[in-house]
């Protein structure tokens, strides 16, 4: 009973009762037991949908009403806000909930004031190396999908971020929350915490495979479900479910086919939609269209207004919201997701289709097959607790020899081990430098020594491996100059605390400053004599002497050359090159070889096609900022507008990035960088950088008042109305919006008729 949990806040019990939560479920009275609600650590290995979220919800808000403060670490940005919307339903009774997304390089000052905040892992090792003062009051650090410490990306961040804030404060709760794994027991001796490893669900769940006409279930049960010759496998699974009123969540591999399948399916759902059903879809269908007027959006309301609708990261916030909300309506009956998003998406369904069992995979490139972990995560989504007798989850199998494979694979099979992966280079080139820079560790012994608070060290006996490669990456660190070594000593140099605070990776640091010095040096002389791997911060003796017999001023370098430094960084996620790619852009990389920083590798060297795919993202923002239109640069490139969007930021991240390089090693080029990344930044040429940076104008506004004669800030300031007018085409709310921005007194439009511009289209 809710009302007998010992360390909660007064006024929770009954707070729980109106949202109908009268009794725990068991793995949450487990989680009591072991004492989260008064100050345990907890590991709580639990299924998909059965209620992780309120056990840390327990947990925070016992240590709040002690007036402590709560950390909530989540895996993904797009679950930040959701978290963060669902915790505040707390704030009425006091609890201020506070969201850290945004840039890294802050310390989150404001957040000084919250009881509760959420934050990515990423956001908050940031945090800790721009040493937040309000970290070392927190009480309780809850970690949400706490099994992603297993991912080779950003399981170290996680793994490290953990063992830091422990280390801030011995006393810290900690609670992690995992999927059902077979080795929580480890997390909990790393976390020194009691564990919960349940398997209870609220519903029951039967997992199978559709091949032929028949669901094959685990239990050895077959149903008919047949698929006519207009239909796919998918669409015959969603028929079957909505001739028992059900609804289906289906799950495929990436967002341009989450977009397809919702296509596809309106033909299924839109023959169940009674006219009821129909107007009221038609409401959340504007909705989605008020949010914002991108194609995405378009294409989202489309499938709503039928009953269908996709769901994944790409997809804006509130766009997800008013999905989820409308799919446990009942409204619509078919949602296709993307597996990033099976842990967020809190849309339980009669049952769950995971259509695409293998995915691109860029780091091994090719398909591969996703983790059972994952697929049981997607398949526990089904089954709607009170409203359905079970759930079930199924894969698609093509063959009968699939049909076995898939059974063994994932329907019988165990999820996987979580193990660390800390003992990388990528991750522990970053990692130990943060480590020393933040003031964790001042020497290779105590960085051994903070090491043995991570998982890595929990898991592996043999600390051989951990050990060889930190001597490797303190090496390179060193060389580098990121660190100064005095004996056994460690400290960070001036440019590896900036490094640090800039969340860069060393790596992409190295890359940077070597292509903007030698571009400074005065170029290919010295490039062709340079060694492929050569290290940063030596100038030697022949390169002095290269250079000053060099001519060559050739002016700050362009912003393609800066787009194509930063773009083949390991912080830049590459774009892949397709069939006749190749060509294209060898060809493009001789054309324009004087333009890039750095030497340009053979075409037989290892890295040249690295080179080529960071010029096919160079080349994209070099569009982007020269005012192409969106829609030819998804056509032109194969992405997506939200691609685009994340190339664009990432860009914008690593050039302020390069800009606090350049200034602290006393470049030339820091305005060149600049320029190029306000460019970016707003998707336009040099000359529309000004305007475009007042709040409402964009890129295609900004070109419009420019042609039409308005050229800066200061211009918009004094311009005539009616010329404004006319450059907005005639939208008096748009205009009045605008001057306001840019610091008009007077922005009223009242009685202002648009000029008629030259040369501006009027459309
Ligand atoms: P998880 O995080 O484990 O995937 P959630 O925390 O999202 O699962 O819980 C799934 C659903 O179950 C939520 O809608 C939540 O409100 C509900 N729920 C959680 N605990 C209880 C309970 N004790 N009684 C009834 N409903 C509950």
């Amino acid at each position: 009973d809710v009302a007998e949990i010992p360390g909660i806040p007064d006024w929770l019990p009954a707070h729980l009762q109106d949202a109908g939560i009268a009794e725990l479920y068991p793995p949450q009275a487990e989680a009591v037991e072991a004492g989260v609600t008064t100050g345990e650590n907890l590991v709580a290995s639990v299924p998909t949908a059965s209620g992780k979220t309120l056990v840390a919800e327990l947990a925070m808000l016992s240590r709040v009403a002690e007036d402590g403060k709560a950390l909530y670490i989540v895996p993904l940005r797009a679950l930040a806000s959701e978290k963060s919307e669902e915790f505040e339903q707390f704030e009425q009774y006091g609890v201020d909930v506070g969201v850290s997304t945004g840039n890294y390089q802050s310390d989150g000052e404001w957040l000084a004031d919250s009881d509760v905040i959420v934050a990515t892992s990423e956001k908050v090792d940031s945090l800790v190396r721009n040493d937040a003062p309000w970290l070392d009051d927190l009480s309780c650090v809850v970690t949400d999908e706490v099994h992603l410490v297993d991912d080779g990306q950003r399981g170290p961040t996680l793994e490290v971020t953990m063992a830091k804030l422990r280390q801030l404060n011995p006393d810290l709760q900690t609670v992690a929350l995992s999927a059902t794994i077979g080795n929580a027991d480890e997390l909990a001796d790393w976390l020194d915490a009691e564990l919960v490893d349940s398997n209870w669900r609220p519903i029951e769940l039967q997992k199978g495979v559709h091949f032929g006409q028949a669901l094959h279930l685990e239990d050895g049960s077959q149903q008919r479900l047949e698929v006519r010759n207009s239909e796919d496998e998918t669409a015959a699974i969603v028929r079957d479910t909505l001739a028992d009123d059900g609804s289906t969540l289906v799950f495929v591999n990436s967002r341009r086919n989450a977009e397809a399948a919702a296509r596809r399916l309106t033909q299924t759902t839109s023959e169940f939609l009674d006219s009821e059903e129909r107007q009221r879809l038609q409401d959340v269908a504007d909705e989605i269209r008020e949010v914002s007027d991108t194609e995405t959006s378009d294409d989202l309301a489309d499938a709503v207004e039928q009953g269908a609708a996709f769901h994944h990261a790409g997809c804006a916030s509130q766009h997800r919201a008013l999905v989820e909300e409308a799919f446990r309506d009942r409204l619509l009956k078919v949602v296709s997701a993307t597996p990033t998003l099976a842990a967020g998406v809190n849309t339980p369904s009669r049952r769950v289709v995971v259509r695409d069992w293998r995915r691109y995979d860029g780091t091994v490139g090719g398909m591969q097959p996703l983790s059972v972990l994952e697929v049981h995560q997607m398949m526990g989504r089904a089954g709607r607790p009170g409203l359905d007798p079970y759930g079930e989850a199924v894969l698609i199998a093509n063959s009968h020899d699939e049909l076995d494979e898939l059974f063994e694979r994932y329907v019988w099979a165990d999820p996987e081990p979580v193990r660390s992966k800390l003992a990388a280079e990528p991750a522990l080139r970053t990692h130990l430098l943060a480590t020393v820079a933040s003031g964790f560790a001042s020497s290779r012994e105590g960085l051994l020594e903070f090491l043995e608070r991570t998982l890595h060290a929990s898991q592996n006996a043999d600390r051989s491996e951990l050990e060889r490669v930190t001597d490797r990456m303190l090496d390179y660190l060193e060389v580098n100059d990121f660190l100064q070594r005095d004996g056994d000593q460690l400290q960070a140099t001036g440019l590896g605390h900036t490094v640090s605070r800039l969340y860069l990776d060393p790596m992409s640091a190295a890359e940077i400053i070597d292509g903007l010095r030698d571009w400074e040096r005065g170029g290919t002389t010295t490039r062709s004599s340079r060694q492929e791997d050569d290290a940063v911060g030596f100038t030697t003796a022949s390169e002095l002497a290269a250079n000053e017999e060099s001519d060559a001023d050739r002016g700050p370098p362009g912003a393609l050359g800066l787009y194509h430094l930063v773009a083949r960084t390991p912080d830049m996620y590459e774009l892949y090159l397709r069939s006749g790619d190749e060509e294209e852009y060898t060809q493009l990389a001789y054309e324009r070889e004087d333009e890039l920083l750095g030497r340009t590798p053979h075409e037989r060297e290892e890295r040249f096609d690295d080179w080529l795919s960071a010029l096919k993202t160079a080349r994209l923002l070099e569009d982007w900022a020269s005012e192409v239109d969106e829609s030819e640069i998804t056509d032109r490139y194969g992405v997506g507008p939200g691609d685009i969007r994340g190339k664009v930021d990432t860009a914008q991240w690593l050039l302020g990035a390069a800009e606090s390089l350049a200034s602290e090693l006393g470049l030339d080029c820091v305005p060149a960088i600049r320029e190029a990344r306000t460019r970016v930044e707003h998707g336009v040429s040099a000359e529309l950088v000004d305007l475009a940076g007042v709040r409402n104008v964009g890129r295609k506004r900004a070109r419009r008042l420019y042609d039409a004669g308005i050229r800066t800030r200061a211009d918009l300031r004094e311009a005539d109305k009616s010329v404004v007018l006319g450059a907005l085409r005639g939208r008096e709310k748009t205009a009045e919006t605008v001057l306001e921005n840019a610091g008009r007194q007077d922005p009223s439009m009242d009685g202002v008729e648009p000029a008629e511009i030259d040369g501006v289209d009027a459309g």
